[in-house]
């Protein structure tokens, strides 16, 4: 089966088209266009890109869509799920109307090509409700203000590459079959050893999440992909008082306070100086202050969320980081593991500083595993869109 993976930004189209068999996935082609205006326009021109390199057959398009408020999960992206998008657009700003336009154009430009929305949120599906429930009046549950979880396809990537890479081949199926519709669900069987990983992902957005035998138990990511570690100019955790607060103080508009929190805060705004944290380090090198409080902010976060993992799942077999940051940057990774060694992890300098794409890092005599692997979404997007497609082939076959 022939996926092509859409990546939908507010101004960029980015595509890659996977052939999956079975386990097998190959990626067959990439690419992408920046600065986009008119979505229509481009797909066009990828659907031409395509044929042109002998690729003229798509049979699915999936998609990495973010929030649906009461819609998550691995489903058929059709005008119910469009309009869910736009419906929760006010929690997701930047993600959400670009999907719901991206998902329309394709369902007019290939209307015979299943389109699939892998939810962001789909890995929380079984986070019970004492880590999902805010404290705030039942009207507000009921309209939805709850923590949901983001960053899913990534930490679920991870949920199977650790086990795989670790020797724990059942907790790998059993990640792998997640979302699959099965009555005597993989989630439901308890494996015989528990396998405990906290998931690091660290990259424009990043977030933590806590993951027992191969299923979410939490996530540092709540109501919004704004909330938890402080992201590249999103702000992440804040005190509910801190807007109101605002507002009064520096006479601003809630619409100010909201722009503010989405674009002008995280490590921009704690650094002044960039929302990449390759500049701000290289500025905090150089002993710019406000540089340096904005990584030591962002690396107390992380360990802040990696030891609420640790005691919730009573220890942790693998510590995993992941995306743009973890995935490139030893001396945060050190930050993050330093004076660990009372809870069994210690690294190994050598192989951290080494840090090939895909590495086991920790120090022989350490009990927990440090790993770096490389993100891959997309592969997620593609597999679990095969497989949905694949499975209502079958039914209506049958
Ligand atoms: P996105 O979330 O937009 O996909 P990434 O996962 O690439 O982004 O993460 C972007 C972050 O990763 C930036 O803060 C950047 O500093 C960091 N990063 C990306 N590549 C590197 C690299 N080669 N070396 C150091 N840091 C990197």
């Amino acid at each position: 089966m022939r996926v092509l993976v859409a990546n939908l930004g507010s101004t960029s189209f980015k595509y890659r088209l996977y052939r999956i068999e079975g386990e097998r996935a190959d990626m067959l082609a990439r690419g992408g266009f920046e600065r986009v205006t008119d979505y229509g326009a481009v797909i066009d021109q990828a659907m031409d890109e395509l044929a042109s390199a002998g690729h003229g057959t798509i049979d699915a398009v999936g998609f990495k869509t973010v929030l649906g408020g009461g819609i998550t999960g691995c489903l058929l992206a059709d005008e119910k799920v469009e309009q869910a998008l736009l419906d929760t657009a006010d929690l997701a700003p930047a993600h959400n109307p670009p999907y719901a336009a991206g998902i329309r154009t394709f369902r007019e430009r290939l209307p015979n090509v299943p389109r699939v929305a892998l939810f962001e949120t789909a890995f929380y599906q079984w986070v019970p409700p004492s880590a999902h429930r805010y404290a705030v009046p039942e009207t507000w549950y009921q309209a939805g203000i709850r923590r949901y979880g983001f960053h899913g396809a990534s930490h679920k990537f991870v949920a199977e590459r650790s086990a795989d890479l670790l020797g724990r081949a059942d907790i790998a199926e059993r990640a792998r079959n997640l979302y699959i519709a099965d009555p005597n669900h993989s989630a439901s069987r308890t494996p015989h050893s528990p396998f405990r990983v906290i998931s690091c992902h660290l990259g424009g957005s990043s977030s933590v999440t806590g993951i027992r035998d191969g299923v979410a138990i939490g996530a540092s990511m709540g109501l919004s992909p704004q909330s938890g570690l402080p992201q590249n100019n999103r702000v992440g955790d804040l005190d509910s008082a801190g807007i109101p607060c605002a507002m009064r103080r520096l006479g601003l508009s809630l619409a100010d306070a909201e722009k503010q929190l989405s674009k002008e805060s995280g490590l921009l705004g704690l650094s002044g100086i960039s929302n990449d944290l390759r500049d701000i380090k290289t500025a905090a090198d150089k002993g710019d202050a406000r540089a340096q409080l904005a990584i030591d902010v962002f690396i107390k976060s992380i360990r802040h969320w990696i030891g609420a993992f640790w005691v919730e799942m009573g220890g942790c077999d693998a510590l995993v980081f992941t995306a743009g940051i973890g995935e490139n940057n030893a001396w945060l990774r050190a930050a993050v593991c330093e004076n660990l060694a009372g809870l069994g992890l210690a690294l190994d300098p050598a192989k951290n500083a080494a840090g090939s794409p895909e590495q086991n890092l920790a120090a022989s005599d350490s009990r927990t595993q440090v790993l770096v692997i490389p993100a891959n979404e997309e592969l997620v997007v593609a597999r679990e869109t095969a497989r949905l497609i694949a499975s209502l082939e079958k039914a209506s076959t049958t």
